[in-house]
């Protein structure tokens, strides 16, 4: 699933929705499947009262909620815990907890090795929040890392986190049932569990009554979604005919899994995008056995075929590892070889990191050089940002429908927002005229390996 950076909740919006005594401070790592988790904590907490915050110099309660995906990740904890510790001197009555995947991997040893911390909840225990909040206010730890083969939250209401209505997570499952032998997630969440569709509409028709244009649907592989005979592309049929004035995205798909009728149901509706994120983390055949992941690099250019048969206007995104356990120069190469073939329009890129317990740190020896990993991860990513340009230099000149998400970060009169193929668009000069979530035509003018650059092709607003 792809990464984004740290961000911390408890937005200008919160702070004014939710006056109290109490306020918390949320601090987010890792996959989208943790902000949308962060989000449902925010839930939780506020039903308790809390209020919430962007400084934690103001918080009572500090929660991390972490990623154990890399090495360097936890690491990050471990400083920002060091930091909690000196606001904890300050600020004695100040209540830290750790959530998430890292909570979920080293459970006791976090209370151990880290005294600052006061609390740890797993994944699955977010429903316990309020219980072991009350067992540290009455002097003690408070630990909950048990993983559950049923619970997805369905009942509980996520508090939404970002200050325009503009796009929204919705989860659909939890935990995974694959084994990639090179992944920390079936460890960190548990065994795979389909959310029921009813409360996924549910949700979905409440954010649109918000204002909503944009929903993302989140599983680690929503490709096995499955509840009770009603598989994805029923589910994304039925959310698209409940809501057909939001656009409709969703990660991840796994390609062993992705069936065509997914594509051909994406293809029937105007509002579900043609957006596609599958990894693919290797194009050697024999580093993706060892990596236990269930297909070939030529199943994976058949699905990929298949994409740009049904869906001419997708745009298509994947995950690589470099470095991974024993991987040759040949290996690699095929690698490269595989990205030049499925014409990726993006890339996301990660050197091999060896997390403890999985199948790949049991089986395998992490040999390849560290100098090594970094020269293959700069092929990847120089090659990833020349197909990216490539991708991007295609749009020019082409009309596109953009939804305007907020101003852009280098010129503030221009808005930053997303294709409805979900590339990232600057429309210059927007920003005084249109505010977030106002879907407009633009024509695509520039390219850059990061972003497409238009104009307002038409001025009147597009309602879906
Ligand atoms: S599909 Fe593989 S890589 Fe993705 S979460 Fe599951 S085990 Fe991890």
């Amino acid at each position: 699933m792809a990464l984004a950076h740290a961000r911390v909740f408890g937005q200008p919006a919160l702070q004014e929705a939710t006056p109290s005594p109490y306020k918390a401070y949320i601090e987010t790592y890792g996959c989208q499947m943790n902000f949308a988790d962060s989000e449902l904590v925010a839930g939780i907490l506020q039903a308790e009262g809390y209020g919430f915050t962007t400084d934690p110099q103001e918080a009572d309660l500090v929660l991390l909620n972490t990623c154990a995906i890399r090495e360097h990740a936890e690491e990050k904890i471990w400083q920002r815990l060091k930091y909690f510790q000196s606001l904890k001197v300050r600020r004695p009555h100040l209540l830290v907890g750790v959530l998430g995947c890292m909570a979920e991997r080293l459970r006791k040893k976090l209370l151990e090795e880290a005294p600052v911390v006061d609390l740890v909840a797993g994944p699955d225990s977010y429903r316990h929040l309020p219980q072991l909040i009350r067992q540290v206010e009455s002097g003690a730890k408070a630990i909950h890392v048990l993983l559950s083969r049923e619970e997805t939250y369905a009942d509980i209401a996520p508090l939404r986190l970002s200050p325009h209505r503009v796009s929204a997570y919705i989860s659909i499952m939890r935990g995974c049932n694959n084994m990639c032998s090179f992944c920390i997630v079936p460890f960190t969440r548990g065994r795979e569990r389909s959310r029921n569709w009813e409360s996924i509409l549910q949700e979905a028709q409440d954010l649109a009554a918000k204002g909503y244009k944009e929903i993302t649907l989140l599983g680690q592989n929503v490709d096995s979604y499955h509840d009770r005979g009603v598989r994805f592309a029923q589910l994304l049929a039925r959310l698209a005919e409940a809501v057909p004035q939001v656009w409709i995205r969703f990660a991840t798909s796994h390609p062993k899994d992705m069936q065509d009728e997914v594509l051909e149901t994406i293809a029937s509706y105007p509002n579900l995008t043609p957006y596609i994120h599958l990894p693919v983390q290797s194009g050697s055949d024999t580093v993706l056995q060892r990596m236990n992941r269930g297909y070939t690099a030529a199943w994976y250019l058949q699905r990929v075929e298949a994409i740009r048969r049904y869906l001419p206007q997708a745009v298509l995104s994947t995950d690589i590892i470099v470095g991974f356990c024993g991987e040759t120069e040949a290996e690699y190469q095929e690698t490269l070889a595989l990205m030049r073939a499925a014409a990726f329009d993006s890339v996301y890129h990660f050197m091999y990191s060896e997390r403890p317990g999985t199948l790949a740190a049991r089986r395998y020896k992490d040999d390849v050089p560290l100098e090594v990993k970094k020269a293959r991860l700069e092929g990847v990513i120089a090659l990833a940002q020349e197909l990216n340009l490539e991708s991007h230099r295609r749009q020019v000149g082409t009309v596109h429908l953009a939804l305007l998400e907020k101003p852009a970060r280098k010129d503030p009169r221009d808005m930053a927002g997303r294709t409805f193929s979900g590339q990232a668009v600057v429309v210059r000069q927007a920003a005084d005229r249109y505010p977030p979530s106002t879907i407009l035509k633009v024509r695509i003018v520039e390219a850059t390996s990061a972003t497409l650059i238009g104009d307002v092709a038409d001025p009147s607003p597009v309602s879906p």
